[in-house]
């Protein structure tokens, strides 16, 4: 038990989250940390994410930490590998390498009410924490849909997050599962080289054109040697998105405006009227993440690609089939079999099911996974009622429907460290409990905001919602209101618990508000 080694906090994850809480730990004089991190390098989800076409749909400038700007991000929307090497540098910048233990899995992290700690076993050992920082992110662990037959399938399958680049998709008939954010990057990418495209739309999605461009030499000179330039860009890129949020939140149908440009861009690419309708949705536009792509369309009518306006429902052989019936997209599809070499699934994540909350054992012996199986709940999309000095960076309701996470992120670790804060001023060995009345309170209220919104009241059914329709992944206001509503630790909304004596045997609650 002696020889177990202690950290003060034990961050899990190394992409934006978990890096940003590593830097936000050593600027708050916190050096005793770990980021444990389950693969061979930093990046997180945009590590994971290289297939052919990927890119940030939210302008660099605005996609990066206001702590670490980069004047030289060569697009306004940069590709994967300069958001990863971005990554790389924050790492090495802020003298983070020190701390990161790569390859080291959490496997499960078990909270030890009389040491007030938590036990957390990896894959290289076990160790024990006074504060865990869980960043594992809501889009890191592959959603491929059980399908008959897929088991069997003789060619090569594989996930949008986990692309097989040792696979050369030249001439080959490929089958495209989804249409979300992923697999309309990776269409237009791959259409040239396939011989054949077959792409499953359940459901169209509703797409503006990218107005992504090179920044040019003058631009990036400006933003160097004259630093407020660069966050005079990202303030106006950042006030324009605040100022669309109320049509998303109270006032959706202020969105058909937008819907008439998105349906201007089909008619831009697509002719063929028949084909139009079946790419043209049937909700309101943001009900699901609106996409952007100027080369989506394009990609669609050229004459190698076949649209099966359905989802796929099984597999039979080599041959892909579409489910039957009618499809939300309408017309044809339904019951059409197709020989394909390879099947790419762009079907999502898991994110209202993080499989890391079957590995968090919180003050009551269950798990987080048990905890919250009506659906997810933290106070200010941090803590969970049960689960002491326990955090997650993106909590529920932290995403965001049109702007950048980063900013939200950077919410959390303000959050994070006021509540490392309140920790030293109480001293010894301590520990905040989340209130389950506060954090019923908090959900209350976001619930109630969120009738609302265009994600409720669109007529869509997305990932933001859970299996029980609620909406527990995205913040219904501005990232303004969440940054003043996540500055500092309410102290009324947790139950203090110590260790008072060395030998008690069990910790005692302090009740703060009294
Ligand atoms: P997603 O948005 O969850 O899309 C999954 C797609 O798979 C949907 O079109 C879904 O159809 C479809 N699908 C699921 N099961 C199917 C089946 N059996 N047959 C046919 N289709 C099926 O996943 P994603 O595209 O990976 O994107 C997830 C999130 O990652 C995005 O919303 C975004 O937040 C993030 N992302 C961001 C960027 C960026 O540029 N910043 C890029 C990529 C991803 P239904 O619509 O009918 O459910």
């Amino acid at each position: 038990m002696g020889q177990r080694e202690h950290v003060r906090v034990a961050v899990i994850g190394s992409g934006f989250g978990g890096l940003g809480a590593a830097v936000r730990l050593r600027r708050e004089g916190i050096t005793d940390f770990v980021v444990l991190e389950r693969a061979g390098s930093v990046g997180g989800t945009w590590r994971d994410n290289s297939y052919p076409g990927c890119a940030c749909d939210v302008p660099s400038h605005l996609y990066s930490f206001s702590f670490a700007p980069n004047p030289d991000w060569p697009r306004t929307f940069s590709g994967q590998e300069h958001i990863r090497a971005y990554l790389e540098r924050v790492a090495d910048t802020f003298r983070l390498r020190s701390h990161i233990r790569l390859d080291h899995e959490v496997l499960m992290m078990r909270w030890d009410g009389d040491e007030l700690r938590w036990e957390i076993e990896t894959s290289k050992g076990t160790m024990t924490a006074d504060v865990v920082v869980s960043a594992t992110g809501p889009l890191s662990d592959p959603k491929t849909p059980e399908i008959p037959g897929l088991a069997d399938f003789p060619g090569k399958v594989f996930h949008s997050s986990r692309w097989d680049h040792d696979y050369d998709l030249r001439g080959k008939r490929v089958a495209m599962i989804g249409t979300g954010a992923s697999a309309i990057q990776i269409v237009p990418a791959i259409q040239p080289q396939a011989a054949k495209l077959t792409l499953f739309q359940r459901t169209p999605p509703w797409v503006l054109p990218r107005m992504d461009r090179k920044i040019t030499g003058v631009e990036r000179w400006l933003h160097r040697q004259l630093p407020f330039t660069g966050s005079a860009r990202r303030g106006l890129l950042w006030g324009i998105r605040e100022l669309q949020v109320s049509a998303f939140t109270k006032r959706p149908n202020e969105l058909g405006l937008i819907e008439s440009l998105a349906k201007a861009n089909i008619a831009k690419s697509i002719k063929d009227p028949a084909l139009r309708a079946r790419l043209t949705p049937s909700y309101r536009i943001g009900c699901k993440r609106i996409l952007l792509s100027s080369d989506y369309y394009p990609a669609l009518a050229q004459p190698n690609v076949d649209i099966v306006a359905s989802g796929l429902s099984e597999v039979r052989g080599s041959s892909v089939v579409a489910a039957g019936g009618t499809s939300q997209a309408g017309g044809s599809g339904g019951g059409t079999e197709t020989e394909v070499d390879a099947i790419i699934f762009g079907t999502g994540f898991h994110v209202t099911d993080l499989p890391i909350a079957e590995r968090v054992v919180g003050a009551d012996g269950i798990t987080l996974a048990e905890s919250w199986k009506d659906g997810m709940q933290s106070l200010r999309g941090a803590t969970a009622a049960g689960f002491p000095n326990w955090m997650t960076i993106i909590g529920a309701n932290t995403g965001l429907g049109n702007s950048s996470m980063i900013l939200m992120i950077e919410s959390q670790l303000n959050y994070m460290a006021d509540y490392m804060r309140q920790l030293t001023v109480l001293g010894g060995r301590a520990a905040l409990a989340a209130r389950p009345s506060a954090v019923g309170a908090w959900n209350r209220r976001v619930q109630e905001r969120m009738e609302r919104t265009v994600w409720k009241s669109g007529g869509c059914n997305s990932w933001y919602l859970d299996a029980n329709g609620r909406n527990t992944t995205l913040w219904p206001g501005t990232t303004g209101e969440f940054r003043r509503e996540t500055r500092r630790v309410d102290l009324t909304e947790y139950e203090v618990v110590r260790v008072l004596a060395k030998s008690a045997a069990a910790a005692e609650s302090v009740d703060v508000a009294s």
